[in-house]
């Protein structure tokens, strides 16, 4: 079994309380590594690394260019980890190699490259127009880093994660403290050694894992942290805003989702229930955006669900460490156990199983879910209104266009969804009827790092990637510059001075 470390102020070390916490394959159920269980301690010195790294360290007066350099090397070195890290991430989050070979590893790292070239082409300094009130000024705007900043990721894409919270607030000349998920803490252990090996300075960049109870709480309320930003459910972020409250911190909430795809009547349905399922079924549904209520027209609803439930049937549920496999078990016993909470509840408010809904034979071991689909749900039923984080399919069949907006919009989440139809403008104007903070037009899941990402309603605040994301980790600040040189025409000096 391999024993890891976690990362602070440059050194990998044990938690200070020495205690530790086993790490489990969720496809064996059998652990394969351990890691330090820090606490309140281990994130109190943490802060403290981050905060000196910050107030008296170079980093945050580098320019873009030489931060850049820094991180480039990050790149190269997790360029050259790939194959571990892939491996890792599969063991770890039950992911399956075949995604984190194509996708999660190679993609992850390729965001950060782009995430760190796009700052250094930004412009830091904005100049304002020239006012002449009271007399001539000279005003710019300047973007300068927040200070410590936190980030606290879970467990469903456990590398991309740190990627989306380290290399914006790193780049921007923040300090940067990461909490991954208690679960899945490994390659965000790697990630630091990557950092390690390309010479960052010392407390600019660290790893805790230990529990959101304890190392979660004290980054979101300790005073010598600047801003937060987590990646989890919304019950989460909630209680993160309120901690972050106290001390007024800066908050990145992007939270849960229960995200629409809507099927229009003139959709071509080879490609509109191919992406109907990998919107839903992709990482066996434990994606925020995933599309998890599907609205399919009545004119055509029987055609679409004869190919559908014939194409669930193409989706290979196995060792998440066979390449040939394309859906692995979810994270954990918890999680197991909540998605068929779900199903059970399903059933029991009146919803029709079409497929799925069991641990697929001869699983007898791992936290394996067949892909489920249940029709006739209504969007007031538990499974359309919560998130379930598991490969759980909502149909509800819809009479009007109108309707299906409609339903799509009544949700207290809004962060993703999908329009599928062959007219290109008519679906550009359903889209624009969505409120989420991204639609997919004929596809789904297709993140770009150019643009942002984010939430509207209880999905979330702010955004992440693109210039939108890199933003969210630097204040503005306004500097004025005096052009009148002479003390006899600053008339507005009188308002104080009676001569
Ligand atoms: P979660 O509790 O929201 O976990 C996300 C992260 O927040 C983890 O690092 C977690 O640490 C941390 N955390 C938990 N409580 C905290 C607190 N009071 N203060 C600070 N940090 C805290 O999610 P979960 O319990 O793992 O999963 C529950 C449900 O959340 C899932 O079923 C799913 O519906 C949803 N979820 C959504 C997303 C998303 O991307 N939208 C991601 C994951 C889960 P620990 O790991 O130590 O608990
Ligand atoms: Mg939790």
């Amino acid at each position: 079994m391999e024993r890891y470390k976690q990362f602070i102020n440059g050194e990998f070390v044990d938690a200070l309380s020495g205690k530790t916490r086993l790490i489990y394959n969720p496809a064996t159920e059998e652990p394969f590594a351990e890691v330090p269980l820090a606490d309140r301690e281990d994130a109190k010195a943490a802060i403290a690394a981050a905060r000196k790294a910050f107030d008296s360290g170079p980093w945050p007066g580098m320019s873009i260019r030489e931060r850049a350099r820094y991180l480039y090397k990050v790149v190269e070195n997790l360029k050259a980890m790939e194959g571990e890290l892939a491996m890792l991430e599969s063991m770890d989050a039950g992911a399956t190699i075949r995604k984190t070979t194509m996708m999660d590893i190679p993609v992850g790292i390729e965001h950060m490259r782009l995430l760190v070239e796009l700052a250094e082409k930004m412009d830091l300094y904005e100049p304002l127009p020239w006012i002449d009130f009271p007399r001539i000024s000279w005003n710019f705007v300047a973007r300068e880093p927040i200070g410590v900043t936190a980030g606290i990721i879970p467990w469903n894409f456990p590398f991309m994660m740190v990627i989306w919270k380290a290399a914006p607030a790193l780049i921007m000349g923040n300090t940067s403290i990461l909490k991954p998920a208690s679960e899945t803490p490994l390659t965000a252990l790697k990630f630091a050694q990557a950092v390690a090996d390309a010479g960052l300075p010392p407390g600019v960049f660290n790893v805790l894992t230990g529990p959101g109870s304890t190392v979660g709480e004290e980054l979101a309320s300790n005073p010598g942290v600047d801003k937060i930003a987590i990646t989890g459910s919304t019950g989460t972020g909630r209680r993160i805003m309120e901690l972050a409250s106290r001390t007024v911190k800066k908050v990145t909430l992007e939270l849960g989702g229960k995200s629409p795809t809507i099927v229009l009547e003139d959709a071509d349905f080879e490609q509109s229930v191919d992406g109907t399922l990998f919107g839903v079924f992709f990482h066996a549904g434990q994606v925020c955006e995933s599309g998890t209520r599907a609205f399919i027209p009545a004119s055509r609803y029987d055609e679409f669900m004869e190919k559908l439930v014939d194409r669930v049937g193409h989706i290979k549920v196995g060792d998440p460490q066979d390449f040939e496999t394309t859906m692995g078990p979810v994270v954990s016993k918890a999680q197991y156990g909540r998605v068929m909470g779900y199903i059970r509840k399903g059933l029991d408010e009146g919803a029709k199983l079409v497929t799925g809904g069991r641990r697929p034979d001869g699983f007898d071991k791992g936290f394996f879910i067949e892909p489920t689909v249940f029709e006739n749900v209504r969007n007031d039923m538990t499974i359309a209104r919560e998130e379930i984080f598991g490969p759980v399919l909502s149909v509800i069949k819809y009479e009007s266009e109108d309707d299906a907006i409609a339903m799509a919009n009544d949700s207290m989440y809004g962060l993703g969804g999908a329009v599928f139809s062959t007219d290109i403008p008519h679906a550009v104007e359903v889209a624009k009827r969505i409120r989420t903070g991204t639609v997919w037009i004929n596809d789904y899941h297709l993140i770009n790092a150019l643009a942002p990402f984010g939430g509207y309603k209880q999905s979330g605040v702010g955004r992440e990637l693109g210039t939108y994301g890199l933003k969210e980790y630097t204040q503005v600040k306004h500097i004025h510059v005096d052009l009148t040189m002479d003390r006899s025409k600053k008339f507005w000096y009188d308002y104080i001075f009676d001569d």
